[in-house]
C-alpha cells in the first residue's frame, strides 16, 4: 500500500485522512511531544503501521510496529513450495513420480503442512 502522506513546504499542512495528508518536509521541536495517532492501524505489504501526526505543525510519519502476518504466511508458502520442488519429503519413498511431485507442490501452495492422511476439520464419529 502506498503512503497517503505528501511532504511539501509550499502549501499549508492538511489532514484529509484517510485520503491524503500534507505534511511539512521536516519535523520541529513540537513534534517530540505532540504526535498523535491518526485513524486505524493499517497494513503495508510487509508491515503493520499507523499514521502519526503532530497536533501542532502537522508533521506526519508512518509508524511501523509489526511485521504483517499475511506477508509471513506468504513467505511460509513460498518455502513449502520450494521444499516440495527440491523433493525433500520425509516419506519412506526416496524417489517420487512427476505426478506425486506435482501433488506435493499443489498441497504446499494450498496451505499449512499437515501429517499424512490428516485432513482439516475431519472428525471421526464414535461407533
Ligand atoms: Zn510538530
Amino acid at each position: 500500500m502506498k503512503s497517503i502522506i505528501v511532504y511539501r513546504d509550499d502549501v499549508p499542512p492538511l489532514n484529509d485522512y484517510p485520503r491524503q495528508i500534507v505534511s511539512p518536509r521536516n519535523s520541529s521541536a513540537c513534534c517530540h511531544s505532540q504526535m498523535v495517532q491518526l485513524g486505524q492501524n493499517d497494513l503495508d505489504d510487509q508491515w503493520r503501521f499507523y499514521y502519526k501526526r503532530c497536533a501542532v505543525c502537522g508533521f506526519t510519519v508512518r509508524r511501523f510496529y509489526a511485521p504483517s502476518l499475511l506477508a509471513l504466511f506468504e513467505v511460509g508458502r513460498e518455502l513449502r513450495v520450494a521444499l516440495a520442488e527440491m523433493n525433500l519429503g520425509a516419506g519412506p519413498q526416496k524417489r517420487r513420480t512427476r505426478a506425486q511431485l506435482e501433488a506435493d507442490r499443489a498441497a504446499a501452495r494450498r496451505g499449512p503442512i499437515r501429517g499424512e492422511g490428516q485432513t482439516c476439520g475431519s472428525v471421526r464419529s464414535a461407533a
